[in-house]
């Protein structure tokens, strides 16, 4: 079954907003089983929505679009659609009362403008909408679906799932899809896929694609296998990861929504354990990233960003001597930052990093993107040099992902 997804709006078409809803929409149906076939993104135009919607429409068993359904004059989707696909505009009484409920819940006047979003095509199947003030419209027209929602993240959202998803299980036969992303880190892309020929080929035998999402993050290798039975697709896939760990598992950090900031806390929760961190050219990035996830004061005691040397030696007591004679770019110092994390903070763990993100600061023999990353317990520690590549942006990320990584890693081992 074919799908395509049309998002209407002049302000997608000058960069001001970015279109996420088309990203949200190809996930949820591709995992229903569609081929997404097209994406297209058009202006507020009366022509262009009717343009669209008869191209998209002649080459798909479903259409989804967003936007264009506002009160203002601008929003053109609602009368388009209705001279499209005949009928007229009627007063939907459902629509009207979740909009009155919604104003009263505001404290606000309800006026005509507001009222007159009730008002759908008497060609469409309504989808209500509880968030919101446009109700969503189905239409159909030979053996195709044309599903207007409103162009506002959650609402269509919540309308896709409340709404939508039912109407397309009820009328839709669609083969099972099911699908797993293994979460890897610190194997470059293309070595991976060296690394990864045989099973290639050990996937395509049995069905199953893959493909390759890479990030700063880690690399994320999605599987999917499509067929008639989810169980034994299923089965097909734990079978495929069993296969990928025995080549990987070392890199392997977590699997579906699993992040590094994520796998960390679990690991250092499961230990009954805490952590502390000294940031020099992550400037608080990596306490960020672990301070996202709800809980984390269970196991992250606190951060210091030594961004100067002055901090580097009051805060944490690296001396001087190795600040002048290594710079602060160096083993030496990352070793002393442990050793002060873990003195200041009085926790079993401890992270430090110090390098150049560039785009200044190099000096002879370290380059833009020298990081020196350790990670320690009370008992032991770890320090190495990476050397990330020139962009200041990608080079943080980087440093601070992969000392999550180490840390984990280093949790495994000891
Ligand atoms: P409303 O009833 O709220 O006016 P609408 O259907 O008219 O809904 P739009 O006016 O097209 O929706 O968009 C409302 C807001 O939703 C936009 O300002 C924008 O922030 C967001 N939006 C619209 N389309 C998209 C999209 N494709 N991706 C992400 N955000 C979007
Ligand atoms: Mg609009």
């Amino acid at each position: 079954m074919r799908a395509s997804i049309l998002t209407i709006g002049d302000e997608l078409l000058i960069g001001q907003v970015i279109d996420t809803n088309s990203a949200w929409l190809a996930d949820r149906l591709s995992e229903l089983g569609f081929e997404i076939i097209k994406i297209l993104s058009i202006s507020d135009s009366s022509r262009a929505i009717a343009e669209a919607v008869n191209e998209l429409m002649g080459q798909s068993d479903i259409v989804i679009s967003t936007g264009g359904l506002g009160p203002t004059s601008d929003d053109r989707t609602k009368p388009t659609l209705c001279e499209l696909f005949g009928g007229q505009l009627m007063l939907h009484k459902p629509s009207l009362s979740l909009i009155e409920q919604l104003f009263h819940k505001r404290g606000l006047p309800l006026t005509e403008t507001n009222k007159n979003q009730a008002l759908i095509p008497s060609s469409c199947t309504p989808v209500l909408n509880y968030h919101g003030t446009a109700p969503g419209m189905i239409f159909r027209k030979g053996n195709c679906y044309l599903v207007s929602l409103p162009g506002v993240p959650f609402e269509m959202k919540n309308m896709f799932t409340g709404g939508v998803r039912p109407f397309i299980e009820q009328n839709f036969t669609l083969p099972a899809i099911v699908r797993l992303t293994v979460n890897t880190f610190g194997i470059p892309e293309s070595f991976l896929s060296d690394k990864l020929r045989g099973f290639e080929k050990y996937l395509a035998d049995r069905g199953i694609t893959l493909a390759y999402l890479p990030s700063p993050s880690g690399i994320r290798l999605r599987l999917s296998a499509t067929g008639d039975e989810k169980s034994r697709l299923s089965s097909l896939l734990d079978l495929a990861v069993n296969e990928l760990k025995g080549l990987i598992g070392e890199n392997i950090f977590g699997f579906n929504d699993e992040t590094l900031p994520s796998a960390v806390s679990k690991r250092l929760r499961e230990k009954n354990t805490t952590l502390a961190v000294a940031e020099s050219c992550t400037g608080g990035y990596i306490s960020h990233l672990i301070t996202q996830l709800p809980g984390s004061s269970d196991i992250y005691r606190g951060g210091i960003v030594a961004y100067s040397n002055e901090i580097k030696r009051n805060v944490l007591g690296v001396s001087n001597e190795l600040l002048m004679s290594h710079g602060a770019v160096s083993r030496p110092v990352v070793e002393a930052m442990l050793d002060g994390t873990l003195r200041v903070f009085r926790c079993e763990y401890a992270i430090a990093v110090s390098g150049i993100a560039g785009p200044t600061g190099a000096t002879t023999g370290k380059p833009v993107g020298t990081t020196w990353i350790g990670v320690a317990s009370s008992e032991t520690q770890q320090v190495e040099l990476f050397t990330f590549g020139n962009l200041r942006d990608i080079n943080i990320q980087r440093a601070a992902y992969t000392a999550l990584f180490q840390l984990l890693k280093f949790m495994n081992h000891i």
